[in-house]
């Protein structure tokens, strides 16, 4: 049996390995662990990738997603308005906040936050839209935008799945993570853009935002020991920025790779009857976090199956937002409670070999032919 990993964070690293070692050592042999100069020039790195104003790091993407947060000036009881199928960060900070989490549910082709829910769930109280880039696609940005200025509200984009997407369907283009007020993003090892440990950034073109969240992320001080609000702690090492630094300018060829992986699933896999295949990626060069079937019925047997060949799959998520006892959320989510019972995501990074790939089309074959 082929030894097949979800990701496979070994073997991209042996591949940068010098780079990365040096990079470390640098920031080692200079001891400026904290605020080195690797972070600053991090946050230009990317900045200038993502074609943005500003970027701030933080210690992860949860942090960044509270930051923007913050740095809004929303009063307790406030709304925001959520997708429910997403990983908890994205709803769990507006709850800590003290604001109310308005959930809507998804589109059934993207699993993204559906603009016409989002129309419904708007009162009075609305104050921010906070789409999440589920899998590496953007959500309908386009509509969420029009809607957003047509209430005054903030856009905030949970792009932690999807660094480096493009949007473009004529009317909107960008980087995701430029296109509404904010954009929040995660380096956790896993994401597309991974560091060796925690990591976040938050990005901008608003040039008072971004003042503001730098000031939040550090204490609320702009000048050392002289605190102009309460903040918090968030820092991005020394060290994952340097590793960051030398992982970026390979972001787009590593999306090119799972992209690549997951041409050779949907060609593999489209035609068989039992399982369905991610919809052709609307509006977004899709950048494939995950590449996620929906299988009916025998989902979990499937995974079973799989497991059993030596082929390891997860589901993100078994549980959406409204079935968590962190929260009481009332309502009818149809789509994202079907889709909890359904998803099953492949292995996918950007080391997959077309022989893994093969074996595991093959076992997913085998499974519905017996
Ligand atoms: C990973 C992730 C986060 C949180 O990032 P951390 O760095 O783990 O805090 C938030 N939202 C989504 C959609 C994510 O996938």
């Amino acid at each position: 049996m082929p030894d097949i990993k979800m990701v496979d964070l070994h073997k991209q690293y042996q591949k940068i390995k010098h780079e990365v070692d040096a990079a470390i050592q640098e920031v080692i042999s200079t001891t400026s662990f904290i605020n080195g100069p690797q972070v600053n020039a991090f946050r230009q790195n990317l900045a200038a990738y993502l074609n943005a104003r500003h970027v701030i790091t933080c210690a992860n993407g949860t942090d960044a997603l509270q930051i923007a947060l913050m740095a809004l000036d929303l009063k307790p009881g406030d709304e925001v308005i959520s997708p429910d199928f997403t990983f908890i960060a994205t709803v769990e900070v507006i709850a800590l906040l003290g604001l109310k989490p308005v959930i809507v549910d998804v589109d059934p082709l993207t699993f993204t936050m559906d603009p016409d829910e989002v129309r419904k769930a708007i009162t009075p109280k609305t104050r921010v839209i906070l789409p999440v880039h589920l899998y590496g696609q953007c959500a309908n940005m386009t509509e969420l935008t029009s809607i957003a200025e047509l209430h005054n509200l903030y856009l905030i984009e949970d792009t932690a799945q999807a660094l480096g997407a493009e949007y473009n369907d004529g009317t909107l283009s960008g980087k995701a993570g430029t296109l509404g007020t904010i954009g929040c993003t995660s380096f956790f090892p896993s994401k597309n853009l991974g560091c060796f440990g925690d990591g976040g950034a938050i990005i901008t073109n608003h040039d008072a935002l971004a003042k503001k969240m730098q000031c939040i992320a550090n204490h609320g001080a702009n000048v050392k020991y002289y605190h102009d609000e309460v903040g918090i702690n968030s820092r991005l090492d020394s060290i994952q920025a340097a590793i960051l630094n030398v992982k970026l300018p390979y972001l787009n060829q590593y999306a090119l790779a799972r992209r690549k992986a997951a041409s050779y699933y949907n060609e593999r896999l489209s035609a068989l009857p039992g399982i369905c295949t991610p919809a052709p990626a609307r509006h977004t060069s899709h950048v494939f976090h995950q590449y996620t079937l929906k299988v009916k019925e025998v989902r979990d047997e499937l995974k079973n199956y799989l497991e059993k060949k030596g082929i390891p799959t997860m589901i993100y998520y078994p549980v959406p937002m409204h079935g968590q006892k962190a929260f009481t959320i009332v309502g009818k989510f149809p789509v994202s409670a079907q889709l909890a019972n359904e998803v099953l995501s492949l292995p996918m990074h950007t080391e997959l070999q077309e022989s893994e790939l093969d074996y595991i089309c093959t076992q997913i074959e085998n499974y519905f032919k017996k």
